[in-house]
């Protein structure tokens, strides 16, 4: 297929692992949706820039004024990846779930917050100092959009409130309605935050197109090395709140009073909440891996995506026990991250083998979505071990699920072998 564009270049695709067969072969990663190698052209942007690190704001010398400004060209190079509206704040924080937390601690002191049950833990969770209300797993995407419109209806009209959804699901791979959701949000007078950490980095993420308030998402998801996240979004809330970390960098100016306190103006910048020595490399990173991104162009790699998606749906169909977990049936549009399960095996031990007899990296477990895991393998939450991979007893369903994810560095090979190692 013409459009569909070659595998890019990132770390460790040489690295050979050795197999309980004997001898050794090229590691296959296929664990994208946990952390995706980082590319190539970020290491080698992050090794230009090395010598030159410095620390940022205000070191008066060249290489302090020079990291200063890759650290602000790294904002706007996000917030150009986002599509950001003018008055939108890029902030640098440690990941996904750091940004959905400094969220949730910067809304309304009388927000209501709705979120699916569905959600990742980091976007379940931030919400319990909140009024929250969980909703019930939809079925259907349309299903999903009604659900949250019936629940919108019945909150309380004048209070803020805000919706957290994921656009792609960390264990189905599912494809979620954000812009029919944050339509229903909006029609309501709520406001929305996207958890983008599985989204990004399979498909363009446009704040603006998809008219959602934030986007979070995490730099090790995006072929950037770990450390780094963003909240990019409505500046108002942001500014308003107290900051995520009280420190040097967030205040403006902190004086002694006569009665011996100490009053604080806090910058209303993105500063506000990025107290303490930013991690400059981490948004340097972060702002290479979206230029690469938008360099190789999203048709041909979503076009590459799907065609591997293609591979591993038309190598399961030849394996009867193999059952795909999905929310909006098998078909949904997704990306490159399916969950399944193997009927008469152990989902943990089938990871192993494919680790130790093919030299494959997938996971096994519950993958921070417990609700929708139970959810989706139909089995009581009273009975199960919390994380990981509780044993099922003989002729009991799986407690867990094997999960294969791949994207823009991912040969055709590493596909074709694990397709074959399942069959
Ligand atoms: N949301 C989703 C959908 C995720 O898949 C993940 C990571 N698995 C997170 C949030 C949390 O990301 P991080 O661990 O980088 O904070």
């Amino acid at each position: 297929d013409q459009s569909v564009c070659a595998p890019l270049p990132v770390l460790g695709r040489d690295v050979t692992v050795p197999l309980v067969t004997g001898g050794e072969v090229t590691y296959a990663a296929l664990d994208y949706a946990a952390s995706a190698p980082a590319l190539q052209r970020v290491w080698d942007d992050v090794a230009a820039y090395a010598p030159y690190y410095g620390s940022v704001h205000r070191g008066a010398g060249y290489l302090s004024q020079l990291s200063t400004d890759l650290f602000e060209n790294a904002r706007k190079a996000v917030a150009e990846f986002l599509g950001c509206r003018a008055d939108d704040q890029v902030i640098f924080t440690r990941s996904t779930t750091d940004s959905l937390n400094l969220l949730a601690r910067a809304i309304p002191a009388d927000c209501q917050v709705f979120v699916f049950e569905t959600e990742h833990h980091a976007s379940l969770l931030p919400w319990q100092d909140a009024r929250v209300t969980y909703l019930n797993a939809p079925r259907t995407p349309q299903q999903a959009v009604r659900t949250l419109e019936r629940a919108l209806a019945d909150r309380d009209p004048y209070g803020p409130a805000l919706v957290c959804v994921t656009g792609a699901s960390n264990v189905t791979g599912e494809l979620w309605p954000v812009r029919e959701l944050a339509a229903a949000a909006h029609a309501h007078g709520a406001r929305i935050v996207l958890d983008a950490a599985q989204l990004a980095p399979h498909h363009p993420v446009d704040i603006h197109d998809l008219d959602v308030d934030w986007v979070a998402f995490s730099g090790h998801k995006l072929y950037a090395p770990f450390g780094c996240g963003v909240l990019a979004g409505r500046a108002d809330w942001l500014r308003a709140a107290e900051p995520y970390l009280a420190g040097g960098g967030a205040s403006r100016k902190v004086t002694r009073r006569q009665d011996g306190a100490v009053d604080v103006e806090w910058h209303e910048s993105a500063a506000r909440h990025e107290a303490g020595s930013p991690n400059v490399i981490g948004a340097y990173s972060i702002a290479s891996a979206c230029k690469a991104l938008t360099e190789a162009g999203w048709d041909g790699l979503v076009a590459r995506e799907q065609h591997l998606i293609a591979k591993v749906r038309a190598g399961f169909a030849e394996v009867p026990e193999v059952k795909i977990l999905s929310l909006f049936g098998d078909d949904a549009p997704r990306v490159g991250v399916i969950s399944f399960v193997v009927e008469g095996w152990n989902s943990s031990h089938f990871a192993a083998a494919l680790s130790a007899e093919y030299g494959i990296g997938v996971r096994d477990g519950l993958f921070c979505a417990h609700p929708l895991v139970r959810t989706l393998l139909g089995s009581d939450p009273q009975t199960q071990g919390e994380c990981g991979a509780p044993e099922a007893a003989p002729g009991e369903k799986s407690l867990n699920a094997i999960r294969v994810s791949f994207g823009a560095g991912t040969p055709d090979e590493h596909v074709d072998r694990f397709v074959t190692a399942v069959g």
